[in-house]
């Protein structure tokens, strides 16, 4: 139909770690201010290292938690356990004090909890070019914790459904979970978007189920080994929020 690009969207859908919420940067302030407290061994350790091991850690058991190996509580252990181990101190002596290590975390994690700065310009520049937009968020993650997050970036009110992996019981890159969302709001895949930082989780998962998928690479780091699925799925590519507009071809879009 002539005009559809035009139009735009009906819904734009977004991630929330890594896209709109800052969670590297409070990721990385949260294990640096834990085991600076915590003092030796980590104290002779650079802060690029620790965060690098935490990260593996992450990666490793939170995708385990994922894919239904381990409970939530189960992967904060196992993190406790991998980073303490990784650097030779002290393990933690049991279960409940592998999860106050991984509170400690936390607490320095929460403490530093911050949107990114292109995030409220960007949702204030969609609404004034695309009348009526509707915003939701689609997140692997605990319903509870996410929604805190999307608490402290001042989001809450704007985004009218927030579908987390942990409520569905499906995570992205699963098409269901987009299918579910498109659903809820009551739109077709095509008239959806879904911009989030992790090309085949994010991206790839919303093309598979018929939406445009969008890439944020913060970091520019470039397609790599995804350039040829990255074409053949249309994933466009972004370095900032801000060129969302541009990129949905709505930028100069008048009523
Ligand atoms: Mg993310």
């Amino acid at each position: 139909m002539t005009g559809a690009q035009t139009r735009g969207p009906r819904v734009v859908l977004f991630d929330l770690d890594g896209t709109l919420f800052d969670h590297p940067g409070a990721f990385r302030r949260g294990i640096l201010a834990h085991t600076a407290a915590l003092g030796a061994p980590y104290d002779s350790v650079g802060a690029d290292d620790i965060v690098a091991a935490w990260q593996a850690a992450e990666d490793l058991h939170y995708e385990r938690y994922l894919a239904g190996e381990i409970d939530y509580d189960g992967q904060r252990r196992a993190r406790a356990r991998d980073f303490t181990r990784r650097f030779g101190a002290e393990p933690p002596a049991d279960d409940a004090a592998a999860l106050d290590w991984f509170r400690g975390y936390h607490d320095e994690y929460r403490a530093a909890w911050a949107a990114y700065d292109d995030v409220d310009e960007t949702l204030d520049a969609l609404e004034a070019a695309l009348p009526g937009i509707r915003f939701g968020i689609i997140t692997n993650g605990v319903l509870a914790l996410q929604e805190r997050k999307i608490e402290k970036i001042g989001a809450t009110a704007r985004m009218e459904h927030v579908i987390a992996s942990g409520e569905l019981g499906v995570a992205k890159p699963d098409p269901r979970i987009f299918a579910h969302a498109v659903e809820l709001f009551g739109v077709a895949p095509s008239e959806a978007v879904y911009v989030g930082d992790r090309v085949r989780v994010d991206a790839l998962g919303a093309a598979a189920a018929g939406l445009t998928g969008i890439w944020i690479d913060r970091d520019e780091r470039g397609w790599g080994a995804f350039e040829a699925d990255a074409a053949a799925w249309d994933i466009r590519r972004i370095v900032s929020l801000t060129e969302l507009l541009g990129v949905l071809g709505v930028a100069t879009a008048r009523r």
